[in-house]
C-alpha cells in the first residue's frame, strides 16, 4: 500500500541478521551443478515453456527474474540435503521467490492470494508436480560426503559468528543510546 504518513524506520539489530548469516553458511557449501541446453530445454518443457523463448513463474504466471530452488537448500537452520541442480530449480520472479523462503512450494502456494487466484493456478500446481516426479531428486546427507572434523568445524565457525553477533547486540545498544543523547542538530550549537 502506497504510504502518505511518516513512518519510522525499522529499527536495526545486529542479531536480526543471523538468518542471513545461516543461510550464508549452508548455501556457502552447496555445489552449483550446470545444467546441458538439453536439460534446460527438457526441464522447461515439462512446465509447458520453451527454453530461449518465453519464461515466466512457475508460481504466479509473471516475469521471471531469477530461478528458484524448488526444495529448499536450508531447513531449520541446516542443510536439507537438496542442491542447486536443475532438477531442483525452476524459474520464479522475485517477489514469489523471497516470499517463498523456505516453505514447501505447494503448501505456500495454496495459501497464497498472489498465486491461487491468477489465471491458470491448477496447471501450474499439475506442471510442478510432472517436474518432481521428473526430478526425482532425494536428499542427500551432505555431513557423509566431508570429513567429520571439516563439517565439525564449519559448524563451528557458524556458531562463534552468531555469538559474536549476540555478545556484539548490547554494546551496540549503548553506543546508539550514547550517540541518541549527545546528538545535538548543527543548528543547535
Ligand atoms: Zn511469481
Amino acid at each position: 500500500m502506497a504510504l502518505h504518513r511518516f513512518s519510522m524506520p525499522t529499527p536495526v539489530k545486529i542479531t536480526g541478521r543471523s538468518s542471513s548469516i545461516t543461510n550464508s553458511f549452508v548455501n556457502g557449501i552447496i555445489p552449483v551443478i550446470e545444467p546441458t541446453h538439453k536439460e534446460l530445454e527438457e526441464a522447461c518443457s515439462i512446465l509447458g515453456m520453451e527454453y530461449g523463448v518465453a519464461l515466466h513463474c512457475v508460481y504466479c504466471g509473471g516475469d521471471v527474474t531469477e530461478w528458484d530452488h524448488l526444495r529448499p537448500i536450508v531447513k531449520n537452520q541446516r542443510p536439507t540435503g537438496y542442491i542447486s541442480e536443475i532438477r531442483n530449480l525452476v524459474p520464479a520472479c522475485g517477489t514469489c521467490n523471497q516470499s517463498k523462503g523456505n516453505r514447501d512450494w505447494r503448501a505456500w502456494m495454496e495459501g497464497k492470494e498472489r498465486t491461487r487466484l491468477r489465471p491458470g493456478y491448477e496447471d501450474r500446481v499439475l506442471r510442478l508436480e510432472h517436474y518432481e516426479q521428473w526430478g526425482n531428486v532425494q536428499p542427500v546427507d551432505l555431513s557423509k560426503l566431508v570429513s567429520a572434523d571439516a563439517w565439525t568445524a564449519h559448524w563451528e565457525n557458524w556458531r562463534r559468528v552468531l555469538d559474536v553477533m549476540k555478545e556484539s547486540q548490547p554494546l551496540a545498544d549503548q553506543i546508539r543510546e550514547a550517540i541518541r543523547r549527545n546528538y545535538r542538530r548543527q543548528d543547535d550549537l
